[in-house]
């Protein structure tokens, strides 16, 4: 059964993911994190304490690398995570037999209950926010908060638990393997919705069991089972799993279109003879739709190499092999050496693509940094594994309005959390969370999206608050 299980949630990381105007940036770093003038001006209102400025700027590198999905290809949230939570809780009321009861409430109902950055502990039925230290400081079970006594009969008097304490240390180590089937987090706009329908079934089955909670949940793997339907990379192709019809078939409602001025960003730097390289774990047929619908009908010649179906993380840790692309079909296994400007691949890995960049810009060190929203798959990985600077997109720092932001966000509602509060901080615990402590140690900037530094030449300097 274990090995069920195992074989069950790694399929679903094989399957997809292997796993407003520039006034300001994220500034939270003791090393790094941008600032224009205005935001040195605020972080001294904050108290930041600005003792030498260094600089960040995007003609500093020679490569620079792209994620797409939530990235270059910035969706309308809200339209998304409905269209995701109502193809998974169909899928587990009509094929898993759990109760409508409280599966078939609108997401509206229990908007406040979502959030970024949300980790499951599966067996216990809780939802957890950990601090920078891997402290469990929040909880719930199911979508009932947890008082810190109830925490503590949980995780002991020092709310810690070896998976969280782990996944603080090395985030990849419960990636895939024993551990991932203990904890799942819920890092993008694409699993999101798939923790209020944990929440929302331990709430069923803790009702159903005369309001006492279960000594043990397994409703994860059937929830793994609904995200494969639902993101099978094959159902894009054949019209199938409810999200790739729509996404397909209705763009407008889902995806955002790229100004003027991010595309023409882009092309500056490619004018200035910069390496742009793409890596998706989107798969290609998905991958060219949003796209082309973000940036236009020529969007490959922004960029000199693109890799589909990467799975990251394991791309920056493994050595799977590059497969070439004749249209939407995969060809054959190309090897790392046999990359070509200007063509596209599926699977493969850093190493090789480290070499092509090298080649590309004729220097052997090519100084490189990678921009994504996925703290784990573009900012930890990459900085850890792959000797490349990390960029993080995050656009709650536009949701919640902070660390110099306005809130403008559209979608703050569903960005942001009263119930959990900010994406970076615990307040009560006065703690930072564990996202902001990655992004810290491993991100040279944190911005909200890629329209907001469109906005500068590309060769601003962005300050960089030494903390
Ligand atoms: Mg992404």
């Amino acid at each position: 059964m274990l090995l069920i299980v195992r074989c069950c949630l790694n399929s679903f990381r094989r399957l997809r993911f292997g796993e407003c105007h520039v006034n300001s940036v994220f500034s939270v770093s003791r090393r790094s994190y941008v600032a224009d003038k205005r935001l040195i001006k605020i972080n001294r209102t904050m108290n930041v304490k600005l003792t030498k400025h260094e600089t960040f700027k995007f003609t500093d590198y020679d490569c620079i690398g792209f994620d797409l999905d939530n990235t270059i290809c910035r969706y309308k949230v809200l339209n998304m995570v409905r269209l995701e939570y109502e193809v998974l809780s169909m899928f587990m009321v009509d094929e898993k037999g759990y109760s409508p009861k409280y599966l078939s409430l609108p997401i509206e109902d229990d908007i406040d209950f979502m959030l970024k950055g949300l980790i499951l502990d599966v067996y216990n039925g809780n939802v957890l926010r950990i601090d920078s230290n891997a402290h469990i400081i929040h909880g719930s079970h199911g979508t009932k908060q947890l008082t810190r006594n109830e925490l503590k009969q949980y995780y002991g008097e020092d709310c810690r638990w070896h998976v969280t304490d782990t996944f603080a240390k090395d985030p990849l180590h419960t990636w895939n393997g024993p551990l991932s089937e203990q904890l799942r987090t819920l890092l993008d706009y694409f699993d999101m919705p798939a923790g209020l329908v944990f929440a929302r079934i331990v709430d069923t089955l803790d009702e159903e069991n005369g309001n006492k909670k279960l000594d043990s949940y397994s409703i994860w793997p059937d929830i793994v089972e609904a995200l494969t339907y639902m993101f099978k990379k094959e159902h894009f192709m054949l019209e199938k799993g409810g999200y790739f019809p729509n996404m397909k078939n209705k763009p407008e409602e889902y995806i955002h279109k790229c100004s003027e001025l991010l595309i023409h960003w882009f092309e500056k730097l490619r004018s200035n003879k910069k390496v742009l390289f793409l890596i998706t774990g989107s798969n290609v047929d998905f991958a060219s739709h949003t796209a082309e619908n973000a940036m236009g009908k020529n969007w490959r010649d922004h960029f000199d190499i693109i890799i589909f179906f990467a799975k990251k993380p394991g791309f920056f840790t493994e050595n799977r092999q590059f497969i070439g692309l004749n249209g939407i079909e995969e060809t054959d296994p190309v090897p790392d050496a046999e990359l070509k400007r200007g063509s596209s691949y599926s699977y493969g890995n850093w190493k090789g693509l480290y070499s092509f960049l090298s080649k590309s810009c004729g220097k052997e060190n090519p100084k490189i940094v990678y921009i994504g929203d996925n703290i784990i798959q573009d900012v930890y990985a990459p900085a850890v594994h792959g000797q490349c600077d990390a960029v993080a997109i995050c656009e709650e720092l536009e949701a919640e309005g902070v660390y110099g932001h306005n809130q403008c966000h559209k979608e703050k509602h569903l960005l942001s959390s009263k119930t959990w509060g900010s994406y970076f901080h615990h307040k009560e615990a006065e703690k930072a969370t564990i996202w902001k402590e990655f992004i810290r140690n491993h991100a040279k900037i944190c911005i909200p999206n890629l329209e907001y530094v469109a906005n500068y030449p590309i060769d601003h300097d962005f300050l960089k608050p030494d903390q």
